[in-house]
């Protein structure tokens, strides 16, 4: 079964032929991020043009590098929320048209049910399942009674942890998106300032990282009117010290009292090289019986070809869209009361 995916959810413009939700035959990701760097941000009035531009051309050369037609096809599928509404809608009407012209079924897909997706390629899901998605809009913890069905138990209050790295990364004039660069410093430095570790021991499964951002931004700018300089490093270091014990707690906590077969990280977070040793280890230490699949490097960043697993499953699952199918840009998982 061949699915034609499309993501367009903020500054992506990816296309993708995936087989069986297990096999990439192409995924075409065209990246704005130098329109959008001298700005430090996504821009959404540019990130919508780009994708209407782009959108056909990364369909074209999806279809030429999978070397099938439309009628090897069996459904579209296409990131419809969350994210941003011009850019979302560009995703949408493009594979509206597409099914409309090719008499194939249209199907709706959760960006973030996507990012978790992008783990499949690496092994089989098994449930009850755990998922920490951790993107730049995101961060959560997310519990899988079995397939299809999604139910947050924690969730970030204030910014997500790419946002935060985003954040702290314009303030030592790293280029957006910053996270990358902020994790090769912090391979390079020691957690010498010992920034907050919000709601580490808290019952519950939330996360905040807006005062982790304030304390890195006061001690950066504090140390600028003492006329100081501080090592780069160590303040990377330092941050991503305190957002990984943050991120491996909750969630180590959250498997003591969900038993689960698996942890799935997922999101463009999930890349960070801290947060994945750190996993890796508390794993191995505290739920030897819990399996784990962190997502594929190039698969953490937003791109088609997850979007083409999860939507494999909702179209199994029998989820369609009709053609008055719209963007939904505060789409979520439903929150579950956890005691
Ligand atoms: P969402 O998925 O929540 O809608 P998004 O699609 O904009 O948001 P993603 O594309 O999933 O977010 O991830 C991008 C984020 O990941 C950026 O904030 C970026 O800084 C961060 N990021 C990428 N690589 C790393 C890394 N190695 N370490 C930390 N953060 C990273
Ligand atoms: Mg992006
Ligand atoms: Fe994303």
């Amino acid at each position: 079964t061949l699915i034609l995916a499309f993501e367009t959810s903020c500054d992506e413009t990816s296309v993708a032929v995936v087989e069986n939700g297990t096999k990439i035959l192409s995924n075409v990701v065209a990246t704005q991020i130098d329109s959008h760097q001298r700005f430090g941000g996504v821009v959404p009035e540019v990130a919508s043009r780009h994708h209407i531009e782009w959108i056909t051309r990364c369909v074209d050369q999806a279809l030429d590098e999978s070397g099938v037609g439309y009628d090897d096809i069996a459904a579209v599928a296409v990131t419809y929320g969350p994210g941003l509404v011009g850019s979302l809608l560009v995703g949408v009407t493009a594979a509206k048209v597409i099914a409309w012209a090719h008499h194939l079924p249209l199907v709706p897909v959760n960006h973030m049910a996507g990012h978790l997706y992008a783990a499949r390629y690496v092994g089989e899901f098994m449930y009850p399942q755990m998922a920490l998605l951790v993107s730049g809009g995101h961060t959560e913890l997310v519990y899988m009674p079995k397939e299809h069905e999604y139910e947050i138990i924690g969730e970030t209050r204030d910014d997500a942890a790419g946002e935060a790295y985003d954040k702290i990364g314009r303030v030592l004039g790293v280029n957006y998106p910053a996270g990358k660069t902020i994790d090769e410093w912090a391979a390079k430095g020691h957690d010498t300032f010992k920034f907050p570790r919000a709601m580490e021991k808290e019952a519950n499964y939330d996360f905040s990282f807006s005062g982790l951002k304030s304390a890195f931004i006061n001690t950066v700018h504090n140390a600028d009117q003492r006329g100081e300089k501080l090592d780069k490093y160590d303040l990377a270091a330092s941050f991503q010290q305190s957002v990984v014990d943050v991120l491996a707690e909750k969630t180590m906590r959250a498997l003591d009292r969900y038993p689960v077969k698996q942890l799935i990280l997922a999101g463009g977070v999930a890349a960070n090289h801290g947060l994945r040793t750190r996993l890796d280890h508390d794993m191995t230490k505290y739920h030897p019986e819990v399996g784990m699949l962190q997502a594929p490097l190039k698969l953490c960043g937003d791109n088609a070809a997850m979007i083409g697993a999860a939507g494999y499953i909702d179209y199994q699952n029998g989820d369609r869209g009709g053609w008055d199918l719209n963007a939904v840009p505060s789409l979520m998982f439903k929150r579950m009361e956890v005691e």
